[in-house]
């Protein structure tokens, strides 16, 4: 043959096929990559993968063991005595450059605990994880929003500590955790979570009780009244949430003053008494 040769020995092989020694020279010629070699079958036998080997046994005809395991593969070329078959050659597929040996994958024992995550993901959800992560990062190159991948990371920018103040001081706007009574019920209750009587859309005639309140009296002489319209309390300009909802199912709330719970407003002499008192 007429091939420069030179160079082939810095690179790597791969097993391709095997073929007659008669069609090397054209097998040759379309694959510029190719090297026909006539390498002792005892010695071929052992660089095959599984699927090489089960080509290589349809070659010699051998029977392919059912399982196709790579042993059983094996073990049926090892026995096979290859003296008759001498007009095979092996073609072999040449890569340049330094020997990329391929990471070794550890294989885990049987005993060994795999992470429960790791132990259940399929390979086909593996691979779709995968293709939403790249998914997403070309959809971030596209718009350059990339996140920052330097360490250490630059120093806040004066807008970044603007946002998160403002973030905090929303979270602390009095708005949100400031609290009022409700006039039905009289329970102190967030701001957020109340209406104003003035926008109170359901009747308060439910709460028109008789017999809940009484007015002050200043003698023994006067008369005992009760006060006029619906039993709420003095002073609050709102209705909770749970007291709006069973007004407008027609319904006294179970906490409502208008239930007997009224006791009017507290004298101010028994208003901020301590726990002795
Ligand atoms: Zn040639
Ligand atoms: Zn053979
Ligand atoms: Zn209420």
């Amino acid at each position: 043959m007429d091939h420069d040769l030179q160079g082939l020995d810095t690179g790597s092989y791969n097993f391709e096929y095997q073929c007659v020694d008669t069609e090397l020279h054209d097998a040759v010629h379309k694959n510029p990559t190719f090297v026909g070699a006539r390498v002792p079958f005892h010695i071929l036998v052992t660089k095959l993968t599984r699927e090489e080997g089960i080509s290589v046994c349809k070659l010699h005809n051998l029977p392919i063991p059912k399982r196709r395991l790579a042993g059983e593969i094996r073990a049926a070329l090892e026995a096979h005595d290859c003296q008759i078959h001498d007009n095979l050659v092996s073609l072999w597929r040449f890569f340049p450059g330094e020997v990329e040996k391929a990471p070794k994958v550890e294989r885990k024992s049987r005993n060994e605990k795999v992470p429960f995550s790791d132990a259940y993901r399929s390979d086909q959800q593996e691979r779709k994880f995968r293709d939403l992560d790249t998914a997403r990062f070309k959809r971030r190159l596209a718009t350059g929003r990339l996140p920052n991948t330097e360490f250490p990371p630059n120093p806040l920018e004066v807008k970044d500590v603007h946002r998160i103040s403002r973030g905090v001081a929303a979270q602390f706007d009095p708005r949100k955790f400031e609290e009022a009574g409700c006039a039905v019920c009289g329970c102190l209750t967030e701001k957020t979570k109340l209406t104003k009587l003035e926008d109170f859309k359901p009747s308060l005639d439910l709460l028109k009780v008789p017999g809940v309140t009484r007015q002050e009296r200043f003698s023994i002489t006067d008369d005992v009244r009760e006060l006029d319209g619906p039993v709420l309390a003095s002073g609050c300009e709102h209705v909770c949430v749970s007291c709006e909802d069973a007004l407008a199912q027609n319904k006294i709330p179970k906490l409502a003053l208008a239930n007997s719970c009224w006791i009017g407003d507290i004298p101010p002499q028994l208003q901020g008494l301590k726990y002795a008192e």
